[in-house]
């Protein structure tokens, strides 16, 4: 079955899953949606010509992509090293001139047009996601925020109307910094019997996700 073929309830019903997870749900999708292609490509597709032609022409993959399949396939052993061994074996023509020239790596990367369909599908899909009123009310009451990139995309979208939207943004940033303050006030010794809450610990890094985003 093809993606476009799915239900709307089931694609909904990725957004609601993705919402419990911290970080922006359309980012966390996108990338999710990579690394399913990279985990298809090194299980069965390596040997496709297509596949690899594509790879040869775009001069491998970009350094962002180069870094997720190093972490996919740390993280799934059981897909061996042999299709990627043969995949990147084919760019050695390419890299005789490494040393005479500035190369381009990765100028055309598939797996940044991979990144960048799932991405706009992700952007329509949330969009449509949040136009409900209690869906809506979903993701004001999760620990998800849309990073500051994404935000403006839909800001700026046409037929969206994102006042609502934003202002939730706006109170997730305010309960952010809260979440900040309460963790910086619980390390103080006078305070040290009070338990730091998940929320609390992982405020960081929720923020940072706010602000670097995964945008291709
Ligand atoms: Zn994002
Ligand atoms: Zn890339």
């Amino acid at each position: 079955m093809k993606k476009s073929e799915f239900s709307s309830e089931y694609l909904f019903g990725l957004i609601t899953e993705i919402l419990d997870k911290k970080g922006c749900p359309i980012c966390n999708l996108s990338k999710g949606a990579t690394h399913d292609y990279i985990d298809s490509l090194f299980y069965e597709n390596v040997n496709d010509p297509v596949e690899r032609a594509n790879f040869e022409k775009g001069h491998g993959y970009c350094p962002r992509h180069l870094q997720m399949v190093e972490d996919h396939l740390n993280l799934h052993p059981e897909l061996g090293i042999l299709g990627v061994t043969v995949l990147y074996h084919d760019l050695f023509n390419y890299l005789e001139d490494v040393f005479d020239e500035e190369l381009k790596i990765g100028d055309g990367c598939t797996l940044c047009k991979v990144e960048e369909d799932a991405e706009k599908r992700y952007i329509d899909l949330f969009a449509n996601y949040i136009s409900d009123s209690r869906r809506l009310e979903e993701y004001e009451k999760s620990i998800s925020i849309v990073c500051r990139d994404h935000s403006w995309v839909l800001k700026s979208r046409k037929n969206f109307d994102p006042s609502a939207f934003l202002k939730i943004q706006r109170e997730k940033i305010d309960q952010l910094k809260k979440d900040f303050e309460e963790f910086i006030r619980k390390n103080d010794y006078r305070y040290s019997n009070e338990k730091i809450t998940q929320r609390e610990g992982q405020a960081w890094i929720r923020l940072s996700e706010f602000l670097k985003s995964n945008r291709t």
